[in-house]
């Protein structure tokens, strides 16, 4: 088979084989409309003979459609398929979105590509780069977007390989025949076994959603379709929700947060001062083995004098001791007993323990007034 129908023709649905071989895993057919797992685009689903195929797996004898059951079907017999279309053409959408997002990388600048990923809601493109500015990113994102709206046509077509290496194009093909190219006419010529959209406009939109650094390079991630709206709408009604919550105008919710933040970060300093006093109070009036009222960082300025405290927040108890390292080796006996966990170094230790707060500072007491 030179070339399968389910590349020659992308948007046939159904058709008519013969079975060239049944495997333990599943069927393999002389001709098939199933696309399987390959450059990034997962295999197709569908059916045969009303069985459903959950994958679709080049091997050398051709694409083997993965199936759970094979008993009833023999070598020789004609069989009827149909895909899973929906399935199918949204990962057609996602294809042609990522040649066309790598097109404008390398078009607009010279960003290589160096693996891709098409998911259900994302699809993501690996770059030669170590940083890209965001800039860029929305520069590439407003040409695909603007190519998408003007509806190109994208068309496959076989070159020889010294005609497909003329072409100059921005990944060299790897297969040293026939090369397949697919072009996104005025957009992208690359050198694809995929399946694609015909038009541009099919993809309907996409949307940069972030970047992160993998194995020193730029990961980008993309949403595409339907997922890209609902995102631009999302962040629109964000933007709006922050806003209303924050009486500020669009041009204003940055700042409007930012003075939160700061707001927010002035409070829990003057919270902290506050406790640092009352434990500064509670450890001149008490002690030195005592249930603290504020959480047990806030003694942490004091350690060096010889005490030993506890908090319960949130439900867990929370210890701190400042003496020795005598005293902490004698501290260590009681952790068993009384479920204690953390550590530290000289003067200061923290931890939890799983018990109530009395018993253990009755325990320490004892252990105190033993060594005394
Ligand atoms: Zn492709």
């Amino acid at each position: 088979m030179s070339t399968y129908t389910y590349l020659a023709q992308p948007y046939r649905r159904e058709l008519d084989s013969i079975i060239k071989a049944v495997r333990p895993d599943g069927l393999v057919l002389e001709d098939t409309v199933f696309h399987p797992e390959g450059g990034g685009q997962p295999g197709d689903r569908g059916w045969i003979n009303g069985q459903p195929v959950s994958d679709t797996r080049m091997t050398d004898v051709g694409p083997v459609h993965i199936m759970a059951d094979v008993s009833g079907f023999s070598v020789g017999d004609a069989v009827s398929m149909s895909i899973d279309w929906q399935w199918r053409h949204h990962f057609m959408k996602a294809h042609t979105a990522e040649h066309m997002i790598a097109g404008c990388l390398y078009s607009l600048a010279g960003i290589g590509v160096l693996s891709i990923h098409l998911g259900e809601d994302v699809l993501t493109i690996e770059t030669d780069q170590a940083s890209i500015p965001l800039e860029v990113l929305h520069r590439v994102e407003d040409a695909v977007n603007k190519a998408i709206h003007e509806d190109h046509v994208v068309r496959a077509y076989e070159l020889s390989h010294e005609d497909a290496l003329a072409l100059g194009l921005r990944r060299p093909p790897k297969v040293d025949g026939l090369t397949r190219i697919v072009e996104v006419e005025g957009v992208d010529r690359i050198a694809c076994g995929g399946v694609h959209v015909a038009s541009t406009a099919e993809v309907g939109e996409v949307g940069f959603l972030s970047s992160e650094k993998i194995r020193s390079h730029v990961r980008t991630i993309w949403l595409y379709g339907e997922a890209a709206t609902r995102r631009r709408h999302e962040e629109r009604q964000l933007a709006s929700d922050i806003g209303a919550l924050l009486s500020a105008p669009f041009e204003g919710v940055y700042g409007a947060v930012e003075c939160l933040v700061e707001e927010s970060k002035a409070q829990k300093a003057a919270l902290r001062a506050k406790d640092e006093l009352i434990a500064q109070l509670a450890l001149s009036l008490q002690g030195p083995v005592f249930e603290s009222a504020v959480p047990v960082d806030a003694y942490v300025k004091l350690a060096g004098s010889r005490f030993f405290t506890v908090h319960v927040e949130e439900g867990r108890l929370r210890w701190l001791l400042s003496g020795s390292e005598d005293d902490f080796k004698r501290l260590k006996d009681l952790y068993g007993h009384f479920g204690m966990k953390g550590g530290g170094r000289t003067p200061l230790w923290q931890g939890s323990a799983n018990c109530d707060a009395d018993a253990l500072l009755g325990a320490v007491r004892v252990l105190w007034e033993e060594v005394e």
